[in-house]
């Protein structure tokens, strides 16, 4: 029997990392795998899924989950799940079939509406996993919605310089206001320096990344 495993939670809480270990290991297991991200997302260019952390690797592109169906493997990674279109049970029927699911995706878009198929997704899976990232306001790490600093005409999110991660308080809080007035209103809980390695990785990241 197979089994689905879902990473999940706002922008840059490591989702892609999560499911890009996971296909290493098998790939030095010599396991038959497959890389999927939907043809809309053209962060790191076509066919390719890339993480904050520097690692790459060859994906095909797909639009909708019956696509996966076209493909043999032991093992399917797919990133960005919240972008595709379709039928969730083509995966559940997959992985009833001995087929192991690897899947990361944005739980929610930054109006808090579930993202795509990403609530059907997680009702059929074995397994989620919830992840945090540092709230970009108040550098605490428990930052679970994404907000968006900018106008907004549609919930596809494609390039992150203007999403951010940010904590419940905070989002609460930019919702009242601007983003660089809810900055100086809510007081620093920690310093960069005192923050995970991970914590260390995402702030560097996103320093690069949005220059504010
Ligand atoms: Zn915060």
């Amino acid at each position: 029997m197979g089994y689905i495993n879902v990473y999940t939670g706002p922008m840059k809480c490591g989702k892609s990392q999560k499911i890009f270990n996971e296909l290493k290991r098998q790939l030095i297991a010599g396991k038959n795998i497959k890389v999927f991200k939907p043809l809309l997302d053209n962060r790191a260019g076509d066919a390719v899924i890339s993480t904050r952390a520097g690692n790459s690797i060859n994906a095909i592109n797909i639009q909708d989950i019956s696509e996966l169906k076209n493909y043999e493997a032991d093992s399917y990674f797919i990133d960005e799940f919240q972008f595709l279109k379709g039928d969730v049970h083509t995966i559940d029927e997959m992985a009833t079939a001995g087929k192991k699911f690897y899947i990361a995706g944005l739980n929610l878009t930054s109006e808090k509406k579930i993202f795509g198929k990403m609530g059907d997704l997680m009702c059929i899976a074995d397994n989620i996993e919830m992840m945090t990232s540092i709230c970009e306001v108040c550098k605490c790490e428990e930052a679970v919605f994404t907000y968006y600093k900018g106008r907004k005409d549609t919930d596809i999110m494609v390039g992150d310089a203007v999403y951010v991660p940010v904590c419940r308080e905070c989002y609460n809080k930019l919702m009242h206001s601007n983003f660089s007035k809810a900055k100086k209103l809510v007081s620093r809980k920690h310093e960069p320096s005192e923050v995970s390695s991970l914590g260390k990785i995402l702030v560097n990241d996103f320093s690069y990344q949005c220059h504010f």
